[in-house]
C-alpha cells in the first residue's frame, strides 16, 4: 500500500518535537495569536524573504484579506486562472470583486503571461498567479504588465512554500503572497493556518487589523474586521515543522527526479520544471487520457492517486453565474481531464517510487498497445 501523502510518517519523525510545542502551549494558555504565533510569523517571513508576515486562519483568508488590503471590492474585476483549487476564486468573491479568467500555459500549469493583457479592462485591479503544484508562475512578464497596468500582484503561494523563481523566494516576488498551512501542504499545521507575507508596512498594518475583528486596540475597532486569527497551538507546531522544511523540500525534489528518471522512455508525460523555478513538488502530475482506467488500476496495485483538479473552476456549478462556458480555456479544460497525481511526500522512498513508476510505465505501454 502506497499512500498519496503519510501525514503519519512525517509525525513520527517530530513526534517528540511536536508534543512540547503543544503542552508549552497549553502551559501558557495563548491559544489564539500570541507569542508562538508572532515567532512564527517572523520566522516564516524571513523564510520567504519578506519583511511582514501576518498569520490567519486559512489559506484562504490569507487570500480575502490581502485583497481587501489592495482595496479591491465591488466593481472591480481580479484575473486570475481556472485551473485552481477554488478557494483562489471564492476570495475574489467574498470582496465583491469579479474574477476574469486567463487559460493556463499547459506545459507549466499556470497563468499563460502573453494572454494575460487581453483580459485587462479599466475595472482590473489586481492579478492573482497561482504558483500551482509547487511551481512558481513566470513572474516577471506579471510583475512588468502589473507595473505598467498599475495592478496589484498577489501571489497564490498555497502550494509553493520554499519554491523559487530566479532565485527568490515565492511570496516575496508580488506585493502579497499567500499561503495556506492546509495539512496536506507541503508545511502543513495540525489543523488549518495561512499567511500573508509582504514588504508594505501599511497592508501589514490593515491585514492585522482585518483578521482581529478591525480592531487597531482591544475593543477599538477601526475596520469592519473578521476573526480570522491563527491558532496558538498551530503557530508553535509550524514553527517545528518550519526547522524541518529544507529537508522535506530536498525530499520532495528528490522522489520527483526518481519519478522523472524512471518513467523517461515510457511515454508518460512528466511535470516540466522550468529553469527559472525551484519547483517545489507540492503536486507530482502526469497526463494521460485513460486516467480513469490507470487510477482503477493503480488502486487495485494499492497504489493512491489524486486529481488536481478533475473540474476547472470556470466549469463548476457554483461559478456558473460568471458565464463562461465549456471552450473558453481549452487548456485548463484538458488539463482538468488528464492530470494525475503521482504519491508524494517527504518520506516516499526510492523503493516506493519504483513500485509507481513500474505501475505507470506498465499502463503507458498497455494503452500504447490498446490505442494502437
Ligand atoms: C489550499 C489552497 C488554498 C486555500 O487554502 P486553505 O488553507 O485550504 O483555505 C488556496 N489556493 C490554493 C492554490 C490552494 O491549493
Amino acid at each position: 500500500m502506497i499512500p498519496f501523502v503519510d501525514l503519519k510518517a512525517q509525525y513520527m519523525g517530530i513526534k517528540d518535537e511536536v508534543n512540547s510545542a503543544i503542552q508549552n502551549v497549553l502551559e501558557t494558555c495563548q491559544f489564539t495569536l500570541g507569542s508562538e504565533v508572532a515567532a512564527f510569523e517572523e520566522e516564516f517571513a524571513s523564510y520567504c524573504q519578506s519583511q511582514f508576515g501576518i498569520g490567519v486562519n486559512t489559506g484562504t483568508s490569507a487570500l480575502h484579506l490581502a485583497l481587501l488590503a489592495a482595496g479591491i471590492g465591488p466593481k472591480d474585476e481580479v484575473i486570475t486562472v481556472p485551473f485552481t483549487f477554488v478557494a483562489t476564486v471564492a476570495a475574489i468573491y467574498y470582496t465583491g470583486a469579479k474574477p476574469v479568467f486567463v487559460d493556463i500555459d499547459p506545459r507549466t500549469f499556470t497563468i499563460d503571461v502573453k494572454a494575460i493583457e487581453a483580459a485587462i479592462t479599466e475595472k482590473t485591479k489586481a492579478i492573482i498567479p497561482v504558483h500551482l503544484y509547487g511551481q512558481s508562475a513566470d513572474m516577471d512578464p506579471i510583475l512588468e504588465i502589473a507595473k505598467r497596468r498599475g495592478l496589484v500582484v498577489i501571489e497564490d503561494a498555497a502550494q509553493a512554500h520554499g519554491g523559487e523563481y530566479k532565485g527568490r523566494r515565492v511570496g516575496s516576488l508580488g506585493d502579497m503572497g499567500c499561503f495556506s498551512f492546509y495539512p496536506g501542504k507541503n508545511l502543513g499545521a495540525y489543523g488549518e493556518g495561512g499567511m500573508v507575507v509582504t514588504n508594505n508596512a501599511e497592508y501589514t498594518r490593515t491585514i492585522r487589523m482585518l483578521r482581529d475583528w478591525g480592531a487597531e486596540q482591544k475593543y477599538q475597532h477601526v475596520l469592519k474586521g473578521y476573526n480570522y486569527r491563527l491558532e496558538g497551538i498551530q503557530g508553535a507546531i509550524l514553527r517545528v515543522k518550519l526547522r524541518h522544511l529544507e529537508v522535506w523540500t530536498e525530499a520532495r525534489r528528490t522522489a520527483a527526479a526518481h519519478y522523472n528518471e524512471l518513467l523517461s522512455g515510457s511515454g508518460v508525460s512528466t511535470p516540466e520544471a522550468m529553469a527559472y523555478a525551484r519547483h517545489v513538488y507540492h503536486i507530482y502530475a502526469i497526463r494521460t487520457r485513460q486516467r480513469s482506467e490507470w487510477q482503477q488500476a493503480l488502486q487495485a496495485k494499492g497504489i493512491q492517486t489524486g486529481i488536481h483538479y478533475p473540474i476547472p473552476v470556470h466549469l463548476l456549478p457554483a461559478y456558473a453565474d460568471l458565464g463562461y462556458k465549456r471552450g473558453d480555456f481549452p487548456h485548463s479544460e484538458k488539463a482538468a481531464d488528464e492530470v494525475l497525481s503521482l504519491p508524494m511526500f517527504a518520506e516516499l522512498t526510492l523503493d516506493q517510487c519504483k513500485e509507481v513508476s513500474e505501475a505507470v510505465a506498465m499502463l503507458a505501454n498497455k494503452s500504447a498497445v490498446d490505442y494502437a
